[in-house]
């Protein structure tokens, strides 16, 4: 039986070909027919709660730009941005974290963390939260705090402080240890090898059409009424 033998092939060959064929080959040398549009990528979670229902603290005003605008434009974004790298089709904390590392993709890093922190922000607030965590987190908080007391006072100066746009979290560290660390425009403590349990927006546009300049009463309103600890609990695992 006679076997074809299979010529060797070069990149030029590959776009002559793919372009006659009527596909179109991507960064990476993936192939999908032109046109086409790519199955989005990423889907933006729906609000977890009415937009409304962060009132008086986040008004609905606020929340209306803030994800209608900006989460969903965050999202819109990576996956233009996405499609047309070898990271398409993988899961968006991978997407944003290999892009980290890499200059020539750092619009889709800043869109695809963004994205990812933005869900992490909106999960962690919920209307009536507030209070004291329980069980396995509150020891947790004990330990590395020496109090919930604390714990808040450090989270609301990092949020505070955070020098222009940006995020203050509340992480764990390698050894379980909970810190708090702040982050500047769109980067993730993910890239740090911190696990994130909690976040706050600091970014103007979380805050501004409600609180103005007052930043500090935004945080300490959305620490005192908002912050959803069963969330940070389900994190901490
Ligand atoms: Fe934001």
């Amino acid at each position: 039986m006679s076997v074809p033998c299979t010529p060797s092939i070069s990149r030029r060959d590959v776009l002559r070909l793919a372009a006659g064929a009527g596909l179109m080959v991507m960064a990476g040398g993936l192939i999908r027919p032109a046109g086409a549009q790519a199955a989005a990528a990423f889907a933006a979670p729906p609000l977890p709660y009415a937009e409304n229902a962060l009132e008086p603290v986040i008004s609905a005003r606020t929340v209306s730009f803030h994800y209608g605008k900006h989460t969903l434009s965050y999202f819109e974004n990576a996956n233009k941005m996405v499609a047309e790298t070898p990271l398409a089709g993988q899961p968006l904390e991978k997407v944003f974290l290999e892009a980290a590392k890499d200059p020539k993709l750092v619009g889709l890093f800043r869109n695809a963390a963004q994205a990812w922190n933005h869900v992490f922000y909106w999960e962690g607030l919920k209307p009536n939260g507030g209070g004291a965590p329980s069980g396995k987190l509150a020891k947790a908080i004990e330990t590395s705090f020496g109090g919930l007391e604390a714990c808040q006072k450090v989270l609301s100066e990092a949020a505070v402080t955070q020098f222009g746009s940006g995020w203050a979290w509340l992480v764990a560290g390698p050894e379980g240890k909970l810190q708090v660390v702040k982050t500047g425009n769109a980067d993730n403590p993910l890239q740090e090898g911190l696990k994130p349990l909690w976040v706050i927006d600091v970014w103007e546009h979380a805050y501004y059409l409600d609180y103005q300049n007052k930043r500090a009463d935004y945080v300490k309103a959305v620490l005192e009424k908002l912050i959803n600890w069963d969330f940070v609990a389900k994190n901490l695992g």
